[in-house]
This record gives C-alpha cells, sequence and structure tokens, in this order.
C-alpha cells in the first residue's frame, strides 16, 4: 500500500457540523454510495485491505473527517473532506499472489495478514475490474502452460505475482510478472496465449525477484511485448509510468488532490518552485504553466527517467529533474546559497525525516504545500515546522482510499512574517 504504497506484500475557517455534513454528503455524490446496507465483500475478513466494510460511505467520509480533526487540533483548521462520486473499482494498481492446492486448484489473491495463506480473490469492490478479469485468465493460463509456482517459505519455484496497471485515461494496460528465475518456460507462447484472451493488454514485462523479501518487484525486468510501461493523463499531462515508479492508485481523486494542492500554492507565474519526491514527475509538470521555474528531486532512478521523459513529451522547458535523497539536495541548494519560493512536498508514508525538514526550513520558503497519506506523521512534521516559523493555514482531506481507513491531505504552511 504509500497507496500511498510501496510495492509490499504487506499489505493523506471552520465549519459547523451541519455544514461539514452538507458538503461532505454533496461531495459523495448524490445517491448515498455504498448505501445503509451492510454491503460485505466475501474476502473482507482475511484480505483485510478494507478496515471500513460495510459501512456507508457517507459515515466513512465523516470517521476520516472527525481523526483529522483530531489529529490536528490546535495545530490546523481541517476543511471538510472531498470524497468520491463512485468510490468503487478506483485502484489503476492491482497486484496478486499465486499458489496451487493439494487437488491442484490454483488461486490467486492476496496474503493473510503475517502469513503465506492465500486468500482468494475472484474480484474486488476497489480494484479495476480489467486486472481482475486478466488475473483470473492468468490463473488457467498458468495451470494449462504448467507453471511451478513459488513458495515464500521455502523459496523454492517460479512463479510469484502479478502486477497491473492500468491507464484509466488511455486505456493501456501493463502486466508485470514477477518470476524468481528469467527463466519462464515457453514464455512467448504464453505471452500470445495471454494477448489472445486480453488484447487490450498494451505491455508485459518479466520482472524478476529472486530475493526472499516483502517487496513484490525485483531489480531485474525484460520486456516481453510492448513498451515496458504504460501511459495515462492526469490534469491534461500525458505521463509515461515504469512498473518500479510510483503513480497514485486512484487517479480521479489525484487530480482533485493536485488541483487542490496547486490552488493552495497561491502560484503567479514567477515562483521557483521545489517539487520534493517528485515521482515521474506528476505534481510538477501539471503546476508548471503556473510556476516560473520548477526543481524536481527524487530518489528511485527509474522514476526520475520517467519523470524528464514526462516533461519532454509535454514539452514542459521549466522544469529541471535531480536523482537524489530530497533533504541532501535542499540542504546544498541553500548551502549554495540559492533560494525557493515554494516546497511542495509528497513524503512517504513514513513522512520526512528531520534532515529534510530541517533543509526545508534553511532553504526558507513562503510557502510549504504539503501533501500527505499518512496524517500521523503529517502532525508530526506541521509541529516541528510551525515551531520554526511557519503556520499551517488550512488542510484539506482527500479520499483518495474508500473503504479502506486511510487519508490522503494536503496542508498549506505560510512563513509568519517578523
Ligand atoms: N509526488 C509523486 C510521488 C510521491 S510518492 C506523485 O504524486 O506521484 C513518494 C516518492 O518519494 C516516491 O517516488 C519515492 O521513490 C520517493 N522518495 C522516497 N524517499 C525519498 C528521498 N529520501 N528523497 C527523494 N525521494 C524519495
Amino acid at each position: 500500500m504509500r497507496d500511498c504504497e510501496e510495492d509490499t506484500m504487506d499489505g493523506k475557517k471552520k465549519t459547523t457540523e451541519i455544514q461539514k455534513k452538507t458538503v461532505i454528503q454533496k461531495r459523495a455524490g448524490k445517491k448515498p454510495a455504498g448505501g445503509s446496507e451492510r454491503q460485505m465483500c466475501p474476502a473482507a475478513e482475511k484480505c483485510g485491505g478494507c478496515a471500513y466494510q460495510g459501512l456507508p460511505y457517507e459515515i466513512q467520509l465523516e470517521k476520516k473527517q472527525r481523526y483529522m480533526e483530531s489529529l490536528l487540533k490546535n495545530i490546523c483548521p481541517v476543511r471538510p473532506i472531498i470524497g468520491m462520486d463512485n468510490p468503487y473499482n478506483y485502484r489503476n494498481k492491482v497486484h496478486a499472489v499465486f499458489g496451487r492446492l493439494y487437488d491442484g486448484t490454483i488461486l490467486s489473491g492476496t496474503y493473510e495478514k503475517n502469513s503465506h495463506r492465500i486468500v482468494p480473490i475472484e474480484s474486488c469492490m476497489i480494484e479495476d475490474a480489467c486486472a481482475d478479469a486478466i488475473i483470473r485468465d492468468i490463473r488457467g493460463l498458468l495451470k494449462s502452460f504448467k507453471i511451478k509456482f513459488y513458495n515464500e517459505d521455502s523459496g523454492i519455484g517460479l512463479f510469484r505475482h502479478v502486477l497491473i496497471r492500468r491507464g484509466f485515461a488511455t486505456g493501456q494496460v501493463l502486466v508485470v510478472l514477477v518470476t524468481a528465475s528469467p527463466v519462464f518456460p515457453s514464455k512467448n507462447n504464453f505471452v500470445k496465449a495471454l494477448l489472445k484472451l486480453h488484447p487490450e493488454i498494451t505491455s508485459i514485462v518479466l520482472n524478476i525477484n529472486d530475493k526472499n523479501t516483502s517487496m513484490i518487484l525485483g531489480e531485474r525486468e525484460i520486456v516481453l511485448y510492448g513498451k515496458g510501461y504504460i501511459e495515462d493523463v492526469l490534469c491534461g499531462r500525458a505521463f509515461r509510468i515504469s512498473p518500479k515508479s510510483f503513480y497514485q492508485v486512484n487517479p480521479v481523486q489525484t487530480e482533485v488532490l493536485y488541483r487542490k494542492a496547486i490552488e493552495l500554492a497561491g502560484l503567479t507565474g514567477k515562483e521557483r518552485v521545489i517539487d520534493a519526491y517528485c515521482g515521474i514527475g506528476t505534481i510538477g509538470i501539471i503546476m508548471s504553466r503556473y510556476a516560473g521555474e520548477v526543481i524536481g528531486v527524487e530518489l528511485n532512478p527509474d522514476a526520475v527517467r520517467d519523470a524528464k521523459a514526462n516533461a519532454k513529451r509535454n514539452e514542459i522547458h521549466n522544469i529541471r529533474f535531480f536523482q537524489n535523497d530530497a533533504g541532501k539536495f535542499m540542504l546544498s541548494m541553500a548551502e549554495q546559497g540559492k533560494k525557493a519560493d515554494i516546497v511542495f512536498m509528497d513524503s512517504p508514508r513514513t513522512g520526512s525525516d528531520e534532515a529534510f525538514l530541517s533543509s526545508v526550513v534553511k532553504l526558507n520558503p513562503k510557502r510549504i504545500v504539503y501533501i500527505s497519506c499518512g496524517p500521523e506523521t503529517l502532525a508530526r512534521d506541521l509541529k516541528y515546522l510551525v515551531k520554526r516559523g511557519y503556520r499551517a493555514e488550512e488542510a484539506w482531506p482527500v479520499d483518495l482510499f474508500p473503504w479502506t481507513s486511510h487519508v490522503e491531505v494536503v496542508c498549506l504552511m505560510s512563513k509568519v512574517e517578523k
């Protein structure tokens, strides 16, 4: 899950109560999604992915709103959460593990918490339905091709996982087959058979993960079909996304989140902006037209390669990307006497470390726009910045993860004028 997710197997003006409820309901759509009936997914208990199973959507939003208000009490005013009109099948990235029962039945699904027991999943209310269909058919192919499954406990066997990414705007589909070895018997025929069943697939990649780790993807990749990545469109900009690059899992709400973040930044077209933890450059590229200059910094080399290609593809000339630790990069900027007017930061769930936050303070931007999928670390980091000359102006929760307890939040901080 940053689903704020890393690709691991283990599974962000004071309104009165009544006003708030109205806004929440409006944003959640006309029809009460999820209804009042206690709809349960058959895998809910064992899968554990959807902590809010059975709760009407409006109640989920209220719970998230209250949670954020209690966390940020006396730190930052919390605006009404922005919910989804249709909170189903929103995930553009789907991961499945595979295994075989003693009677030969092939299972696909997710691991039960803290175990290697597979919880079989046929279809999921939050995952992309096309991806679920591809996974079901891969199960059949694995059987007919007599592919051996990897055993997480013994470390023996071949086939480990499937990761599917679909560009909701482009329809492009990337299938990543994760195996413990590059020797995949009849791989060309396997690819042909999969494409015959699902001609919508635009790329297939073999990823080799021979490590006993909770990370889904290994280092090595062999492109079996297509370009080896998908493209998607967010806020009118095109992005390419490689298997190992981070990309928000709910593109519909990501547009809402990014637009809010850019609005909060109050750009006039002149500012020098840092996009820290920039991933494939989404936020920076989308905001570049409202800023003077954008500098993106990101640790993952695949993501930086995507970001540079994305800037070129969108013909953006006022943006540069650097592969570096965001904190080290900003510290060195401050030491060289370089300035930034605004810092956007979109850290992983663990939040930012003190080295990063102190580098922001040294860089001394007028405003900080903090996007977070870890509200607890956001609260911790805001307290740090408030003690060092910033005011937390407003926090907007955006529901990127319906049916789960996760919250995404965008928060504006301003330098207190002395
Ligand atoms: N802003 C992007 C990505 C956010 S996810 C988007 O909205 O799509 C967080 C990103 O931080 C990931 O791409 C991860 O690779 C990167 N990251 C993690 N630790 C980092 C560090 N110390 N310095 C720079 N980037 C880091």
